[in-house]
């Protein structure tokens, strides 16, 4: 059985993290693929390799010499190197960088040499081969993730490859040219390695031990979360709480391998467990609450609407044609709020809202802002009885008025609609109604 094992930007900052990294991979035989991120932040102020790659390939853009620009990021890797006492040095791979850029590199190639450095160095520390993610992660000539043949290629690079160091981040257009995923990508990159190594488990190690069923900057001290179902993960990732690059359940989803968040700095701690399905009877009845503010309600109200044959679809057009996207749309039978992010209705708020009465003709029209969405999750709701009134009456209790109600039919999550304000209190007396009362 193989573990693939990602290790993020602060877990391979400087030489110190890289020696905890090259212990927790020799802990465990089974730790045989191994993705790393380019080195991170050593301290609060200091500068992603990634960053400085992006500043770098500015800097050559308008003119500044390759050598000079490129110091910093040099810098990074020399000291990690000395620092590891390797007898082992990267000057032919800074050449050849030197001689991309002069002609012509991109953005992403610029940015896909932070991942690539730090793999060369990592395989060397470990005695690993180094895989390019050129040779195995594909995308296709629009420049989307091609799943298949990736699978395929690096699954059969894999498969001749017993102990191997893929890069994160990055991948192959059908040219051969680099292109990166979004930021933070390289989580991507381990679940596609995890999918085609057909590994049991995918270790995402990073600098906290695992997910929390709050925020902590709202709650003090919130519980860990030890066992989370992909969907769960999904509804509470939806609504902000990250940890792990929202694409990066989709591989590993696919083929029913498990997530385990780790701690690099603390790797005895179990940290959480991400799992295609999971027991309903959970140490708390809620998995995890999160929420996000920023949301308008487009209420329209018209007498017999919902006897009106098209009003929907005539409806979601007009907003399909503005881009605005519907996050939820609780109905009665005269009135429908349509609950929609406000950043969707800059710079057309009043074009959208004529455009609705012109189509629609409703009796009422109204578009309200500052609405806050707080999603409460768990599986375990299902088999029970009595967890939404425990949830309007921690709201209730507070003082705290509930605009908007939403339980999808999977009951796996109860999404209330609040004002902004109550946000941060609204959060604290959910927290403590579940996780404080059954501690
Ligand atoms: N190094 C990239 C970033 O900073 C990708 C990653 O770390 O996952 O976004």
């Amino acid at each position: 059985m193989s573990k693939v094992v990602k290790f993020g930007g602060s877990s391979l900052a400087d030489a110190k993290q890289f020696k905890k990294v090259a212990d927790i991979i020799n802990a465990d035989p089974e730790r045989v693929y191994v993705v790393p991120s380019a080195p991170g932040k050593r301290f609060k102020d200091d500068t992603k390799v990634t960053d400085l790659l992006y500043q770098c390939y500015e800097r050559v853009l308008t003119g500044e010499d390759f050598a000079k620009a490129f110091a910093p990021v040099r810098e990074r890797y020399d000291g990690i190197i000395k620092d590891l006492g390797l007898s082992f040095d990267l000057n032919e791979d800074y050449v050849k960088i030197g001689k991309d850029f002069r002609s012509g590199a991109t953005r992403d190639y610029a940015a896909s040499r932070g991942e690539y450095l730090n793999g060369k160095i990592l395989a060397h520390v470990l005695g690993y081969e180094f895989v390019d993610a050129a040779n195995g992660i594909f995308f296709d000539s629009k420049g989307e993730f091609d799943a298949d043949i990736t699978n395929a290629c690096l699954g059969a690079i894999l498969e001749k490859t017993p102990k191997a160091v893929i890069p994160g981040f990055y991948g192959a257009l059908p040219d051969g040219s680099i292109k990166t995923f979004s930021r933070g990508g390289s989580d991507f990159t381990g679940s596609v390695v995890a999918k085609a190594a057909g590994a049991s488990l995918y270790e995402n190690w990073t600098d906290v031990s695992g997910f929390l069923v709050a925020d902590p900057r709202i709650v003090k001290n919130p519980a860990g979360i030890e066992v989370i179902t992909y969907s769960e993960l999904r509804e509470l990732s939806y609504m902000g709480a990250g940890v792990l690059h929202e694409d990066a359940i989709f591989p590993v989803r696919s083929a029913n391998i498990p997530i385990n968040i780790k701690n690099t700095n603390a790797p005895e701690d179990k940290g959480t467990l991400i799992v295609p399905t999971a027991d309903s009877n959970t140490k708390y009845l809620v998995t995890g609450i999160a929420g996000k503010k920023d949301f308008s309600v487009i209420s329209i109200e018209k007498d017999r609407m919902n006897s009106e044959s098209g009003f929907m679809r005539r409806l979601l057009q007009v907003l399909e044609n503005h881009s605005v996207f519907p996050e939820h749309m609780p109905t009665g039978i005269d009135t429908i709020s349509v609950v929609v992010n406000s950043k969707e209705l800059d710079g057309q708020r009043d074009k959208l809202a004529q455009r609705l009465k012109d189509v629609v003709r409703p009796d009422h029209f109204e578009i309200i802002d500052g609405l806050a969405l707080i999603a409460v999750v768990g599986r375990g709701m299902k088999s029970k009885k009595g967890t939404a009134t425990r949830v309007f009456a921690a709201l209730s209790h507070a003082d705290i008025n509930i605009r908007m109600i939403d339980q999808g039919s999977s009951e796996l999550n109860i999404i209330v609609g609040i004002d902004e304000k109550d946000f941060d209190k609204a959060i604290r007396v959910i927290y403590d109604m579940f996780i404080l009362s059954e501690q």
